[in-house]
């Protein structure tokens, strides 16, 4: 198959970080063009949105759209009623039914969805859940906390209505857990800091329990300084299970048993040519089900105002 022709829409901090250097790396795709309001990449035609790069360059298959989370249906619909195959930045949309919405859509067209979630493909993912999978969990802790000044400056977007604040981050556990776990769990409780000044949360903290009754407890935080944490932990019978590092490294009752450099956006682009090959869509909603749960049951504590 000759590669997949790919247009970025949303030039910003992900594509620079992990898109370009994953597609340049691919032999599955050629980035053939952008659509951003400012920002460009050099040497590939650039236009200022996604209607005048359709229209200019024709031989675009596929978009991945990393605009915010809020401005990313329009565009979606946009590809996928020009019959274009869409990879979606985590989180997938702003809302459950826009997504709903756009699976519908793609399934008409014909054309594959990518939900991504770029922490499923962390090195120490799949042998964490191969591990849950050969035991019996008691209880499970989620710690996700980071320094939101040094990851997201001036990122205005994330304090707004839909940008989801510290579950910007905290969806990425979410989509960890959704995936190691042998039974899908439900929130119970939920408590969701809000900074006075801004419409998103800036710490939250979440119970669940699965049909059985086994407890999850997570706590995500936005202002922690000095060392972050990314951590899962685990108490089965067969002790304490830590996924830690966002996914990077797996201990079992203290010792380290897997560690892999991460190899995150170039396996989600693997995928992405996966579906594409094989005509079909990957559309996980389970970490932002959790996500409008915890809005839909938590408590909102006002805290003191944030400014970056
Ligand atoms: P960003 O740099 O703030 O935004 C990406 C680009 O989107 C901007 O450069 C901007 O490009 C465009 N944009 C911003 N506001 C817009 C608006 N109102 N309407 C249309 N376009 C707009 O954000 P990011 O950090 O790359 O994150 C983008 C997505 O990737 C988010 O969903 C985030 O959760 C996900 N992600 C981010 C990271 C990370 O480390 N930052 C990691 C994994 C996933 P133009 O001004 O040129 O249009």
């Amino acid at each position: 198959m000759p590669p997949i022709n790919l247009g970025i829409v949303g030039v910003g901090k992900i594509v620079r970080d992990q898109h370009l250097p994953s597609i340049a790396k691919s032999a599955e795709f050629n980035l053939v063009a952008t659509a951003s309001r400012h920002g460009t990449v050099d040497g590939v035609p650039a236009y200022k949105s996604i209607e005048e790069m359709l229209d200019a360059v024709p031989s675009v298959d596929a978009v991945s759209l990393c605009m915010p989370p809020q401005y990313r249906f329009e565009a979606a619909h946009t590809a996928l009623s020009a019959g274009k195959h869409v990879f979606l930045e985590k989180p997938p949309g702003a809302t459950l039914s826009e997504v709903a919405d756009l699976q519908a859509t793609a399934a008409a067209k014909g054309v594959s969805l990518f939900a991504s979630w770029h922490s499923r493909y962390a090195p120490a993912v799949e042998p964490a859940k191969a591990f849950l999978a050969s035991t019996q969990i008691k209880s499970v802790q989620v710690i996700w906390k980071e320094d939101v000044r040094h990851w997201h400056p001036n990122q205005a977007w994330i304090w707004q209505a839909g940008g989801l604040g510290v579950f910007d981050p905290g969806i990425n556990a979410l989509s960890i857990v959704t995936h190691i776990l042998p039974r899908s769990a439900f929130i119970t409780a939920a408590t969701l800091e809000f900074p006075e000044n801004c419409d998103a949360p800036i710490a939250a903290e979440l119970h669940f329990k699965d049909a059985a009754n086994m407890p999850i407890h997570a706590v995500f935080d936005w202002r922690q300084t000095g060392k972050q944490t990314w951590d899962i932990v685990a108490e089965t019978e067969a002790g304490t299970m830590v996924l830690a590092e966002g996914g990077a490294k797996l201990s079992i009752n203290g010792e380290l048993v897997f560690s892999e450099p991460e190899q995150e956006y170039p396996a989600l682009y693997c995928r992405f040519a996966e579906i594409i090959k094989s005509g079909t869509s990957d559309v996980d909603i389970a970490p932002l089900r959790h996500v409008a749960d915890a809005f839909l049951l938590g408590k909102r504590k006002v805290v003191e105002a944030f400014f970056d």
